[in-house]
This record gives C-alpha cells, sequence and structure tokens, in this order.
C-alpha cells in the first residue's frame, strides 16, 4: 500500500485551488485526475464571468465565498499575470414590472456586501451601452472576465511548486477505512491503493459517483445529483458592447445573458436544459428561445446572427425548479470517516470563489 499525506481527487478549478492552498500550507499533496488534462471538465465550459456576488440569499456558504472569492481571484490575477478585465456588467429591467425584481436584486446585493452597485436610468444605460433597450439598470463596476485556462494553469503550477503531485489518467474508483485509516483505490493502466490523512473528492460531475464508492459514506449523506446543461450560441459579428448584459434571473439560471471572451467575442446564454446524462452537444433548434430573450434587450440583434456554440453542464443538488441550494462541504462530522472531504454541488459561481474554497478546505484539513 502506498502512502500520502493528502489526496485531491480531480484537477478541476477546485481541486487545483485547494490542492494548492494545502500545498502553501505545507501539506504533502497528491492530486488525482481520470483524464490526461487539468481544468477539462465543468472548469472548461463556462462563461469565465468573475461574480460579484449579488444574486445568493446571504448566509450561504456560496454567498461569502463568492465575495471573498471575487476579492482574493482578483488579487491572484495581478500577481501571476493572469489576462482578465473589470469590465462590469449590466443588469437591466426590461419592463415597469422587472423593476421591482432589479431592486430585489440590488438588496440582496447589498445584504452580500457588494457595495459598489449603481442604478443607471434608461438614458444613462443608453448612453453607455447604445444598443441597449431597458427601462432601468443595474451597474456592477466589479463583475470581471478571466482566461480561466490560464488561472487553471497558473494554480497548477503554484501548487506544484510548493511539493504537490499531479497523476493523470488516474480515476478513483473506490476506497474505505482500513485499520482505522482512509484507503484510496485507483483504477486506470496502474491502480494502486493509498492510504492518507486527508481525502478531497473535488470530482466535480463525478463526486457523488465517487462518495458513494467509498465504503462507510452513508448513501443519505450524499446529495442527488442533477444535471443542468448550460447551451451557448456565439454572435457571428463583433458584439456592439463592452460590457456583460444580464437581464433577470430564471429558474436554475442567470437568464440569457451575453458575455465577452477577452478577445470580444460575444457569446449568450447558458439557457437551464435539464438532461439525464452527460451530452455535450448543443442543439441549434434551441436558438428559438434564445432570439427573443436577447431581443428583449438588444432588439437590433440580426437574424441568423447565433450560431451553436458548446454547453456545459451544472452539477446541481436541487431538483428541477426546485429553490437554490447552497455548495455542500460534507466532513468527517456528515459522514464519519476521518479525513474525507466531499464537495457536492459546485456550480457557479464555483470559478470565482475556488480560491476562498481552497482556503476553506485548508483550514478544515488542517
Ligand atoms: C454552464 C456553466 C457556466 C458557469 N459559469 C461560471 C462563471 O461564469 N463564473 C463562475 O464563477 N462559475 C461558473 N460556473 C461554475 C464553475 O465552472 C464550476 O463551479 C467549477 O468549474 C467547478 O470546478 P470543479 O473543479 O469542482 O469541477 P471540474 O472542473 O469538473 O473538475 C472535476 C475533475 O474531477 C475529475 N474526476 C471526476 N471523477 C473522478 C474520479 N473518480 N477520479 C479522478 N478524477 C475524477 C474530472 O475529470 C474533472 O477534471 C459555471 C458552470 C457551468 C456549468
Amino acid at each position: 500500500m502506498e502512502e500520502a499525506d493528502c489526496i485531491v481527487v480531480g484537477a478541476g478549478v477546485v481541486g487545483l485551488a485547494i490542492a494548492r492552498e494545502l500545498a502553501r500550507s505545507g501539506r504533502e499533496v497528491l492530486i488525482v485526475e481520470a483524464e490526461s488534462a487539468v481544468g477539462t471538465g465543468v472548469s472548461s465550459r463556462n462563461s469565465e464571468v468573475i461574480h460579484a456576488g449579488i444574486y445568493y440569499p446571504t448566509g450561504l456558504v456560496k454567498t461569502h465565498l463568492c465575495t471573498e472569492g471575487r476579492v482574493q481571484l482578483y488579487a491572484f490575477c495581478a500577481d501571476y499575470r493572469i489576462p482578465h478585465r473589470r469590465c462590469g456588467k449590466i443588469l437591466v429591467a426590461t419592463t415597469d414590472h422587472e423593476i421591482a425584481k432589479l431592486e430585489a436584486i440590488k438588496a440582496q446585493g447589498n445584504a452580500n456586501g457588494v457595495d459598489d452597485l449603481r442604478w443607471l436610468s434608461a438614458a444613462e444605460a443608453c448612453a453607455l451601452e447604445p444598443e441597449l433597450t431597458c427601462v432601468r439598470a443595474l451597474l456592477s463596476p466589479s463583475t470581471g472576465i478571466i482566461d480561466s485556462h490560464a488561472f487553471i494553469l497558473a494554480l497548477q503550477g503554484d501548487a506544484e511548486s510548493h511539493g504537490a503531485m499531479v497523476a493523470f489518467q488516474t480515476p478513483v474508483v473506490g476506497g474505505g477505512i482500513e485499520n482505522g485509516r482512509l484507503v484510496i483505490e485507483t483504477g486506470g493502466a496502474d491502480p494502486m491503493r493509498i492510504a492518507a490523512r486527508t481525502v478531497v473528492n473535488a470530482a466535480g460531475l463525478g463526486a457523488q459517483h465517487l462518495a458513494l464508492a467509498i465504503k462507510g459514506v452513508p448513501a443519505e449523506t450524499v446529495p442527488l445529483l442533477h444535471l443542468a446543461k448550460g447551451n451557448y450560441f456565439a454572435l457571428a459579428t463583433r458584439a456592439p458592447f463592452s460590457h456583460l448584459i444580464y437581464p433577470m434571473p430564471v429558474a436554475g439560471g442567470l437568464g440569457v445573458h451575453l458575455t465577452l471572451d477577452l478577445a470580444g467575442r460575444a457569446r449568450f446564454g447558458p439557457d437551464v436544459e435539464w438532461i439525464d446524462a452527460i451530452d455535450y452537444s448543443v442543439d441549434p433548434a434551441r436558438c428559438a428561445s434564445f432570439y427573443p430573450a436577447i431581443r428583449a434587450y438588444w432588439p437590433n440583434l440580426p437574424d441568423g446572427a447565433l450560431a451553436p456554440d458548446y454547453c456545459g453542464i451544472r452539477p446541481k443538488i436541487e431538483r428541477p425548479g426546485g429553490s437554490t441550494t447552497d455548495f455542500m462541504i460534507a466532513g468527517p462530522q456528515t459522514h464519519g470517516l476521518p479525513g474525507l472531504f466531499n464537495l457536492f454541488g459546485i456550480e457557479s459561481p464555483g470559478l470565482t470563489a475556488s480560491l476562498a474554497i481552497g482556503r476553506l478546505l485548508a483550514s478544515l484539513a488542517n
């Protein structure tokens, strides 16, 4: 049997942020990843937005992890020269009826400590974004965009420079307690059994499957996984916007919004499509619902301007139509296995919150 101090399962943005923080605190860390590269899961299929932390109910763990994580992420981007832009986002009410919703969003943001939100009249919004139509708007200056791949590589590099190692093509297939010690079993070409003091299950869409494969983890401590696909459609031409534009949120998502990447390319989405099995195809027919949703705030969107782009899958732990759930970090007090931490439901804003999640896990594990 091999021995390790800490094992982090999953080399997505969250697993790498945790591994980095553990390594920086002096722990020996082995990251085990089923695929042959870092960041190929949920972390490679998102909007790359640095969220301010406006929408989430105050008191949820994800709320303060987002607001703290956002501050830490901007500082990290500056320190490690990660391409990013604090471009700001404009939330729009496109009908009088939506103004009350926008007021509620502002109140929620303020309650979460997001204190830079600014009201814009329709004329002020139009002065910032001449193509925009709305009756009232809210500017969030601290929302931004990031090159998530560069961020992931920097996390890996920093973790490795503090002694962490990554084992690729090493799926964890099971584990349990043996002689009072936590042991995990890996598959792949070179199966191993490794005893570890700390094991962090940051397997994203695979977290539930893995937790249930570890003997002794009570099934009732593992929430059901619900897959909510988010499809994106790209704009063939350059977008006439310099801010991200968000309509009112919808059940399960933030509404069909406009995001920009650092090269200025625009995409719309993600929508919410509940699915039963992982499937990364984008159905071109779904753009039928995108055109009216976008034209509510950008009436000049030309016919035929949208092309199917990519999609991501949210690892939700709420049922379709259920109310917002929190990130779930289930440690020994939840399941009884010493040293094991299972992370479930790390959907948006997991990218923004990743550094704060890393710090939290390192403090729990240490
Ligand atoms: C459509 C969409 C848009 C989003 N937009 C944003 C956004 O704009 N801003 C934001 O802050 N957040 C956003 N998010 C959320 C963010 O992308 C995720 O919270 C984050 O990427 C989750 O990272 P992770 O490391 O937990 O998961 P992953 O990146 O999926 O990493 C998990 C890793 O575990 C590996 N793995 C799985 N099972 C095993 C196993 N048994 N053994 C070994 N390895 C295993 C996988 O191969 C994978 O590499 C979005 C998410 C989605 C789906």
